[in-house]
């Protein structure tokens, strides 16, 4: 069975960044199950694993583009420290999350200097070029109820 829109697909999938290094791997674990065609993976990962089968294995280098964008300072932005009242002491290094345009947004304290923090709302990964070495487990039809939740039950996925 090949991997097409609202099929399950389970892979084992090793993330490394230009250098070799692991950023993110599901080797000695369960694989990662999800329903292919509903953006629940970078989108140059599901191009890729578009019509492929059990069995396969497959090296893919997604550009920033289609991984997780490329970095834009205009989400990089100076505020004053009370403007994040009740959070404590504020170090860099430190995430918050907030809700930007009805989405979600993870921010990274890059500086603080002062009153003053630096925000970054870039992703992690932006910017960086993501090769995946990927091992395709399993390919089967989602069931109605999975296709409701948006997400995959049993191995792999949601226990509930
Ligand atoms: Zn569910």
């Amino acid at each position: 069975m090949l991997i097409e829109k609202d099929r399950v697909a389970l892979i084992h999938y090793t993330l490394t960044d230009d250098s070799g290094a692991v950023i993110d791997s599901s080797a000695g674990g369960e694989p990662l199950a999800y329903i292919h065609g509903n953006g629940n993976l970078v989108p140059g990962l599901e191009t890729a694993l578009e019509g492929k089968q059990a069995g396969e294995k497959l090296n893919v280098t997604v550009a920033p583009k289609d991984g997780y964008g490329v970095r834009d300072d205009q989400l990089i932005q100076r505020v004053p420290k009370r403007s994040l009242g009740g959070a404590g002491e504020i170090k860099k290094g430190m995430q918050f999350q907030a809700q930007v345009g009805g989405g979600i947004r993870v921010f990274t304290v890059t500086a603080v200097v002062g009153d003053m923090i630096t925000l970054d709302a870039n992703h992690a990964l932006a910017d960086k070029n993501l090769n995946f070495a990927i091992d395709i487990v399993e390919v089967r039809e989602a069931s109605p109820e999975e296709l409701d939740h948006g997400h995959v039950h049993g191995a792999g996925g949601h226990h509930h």
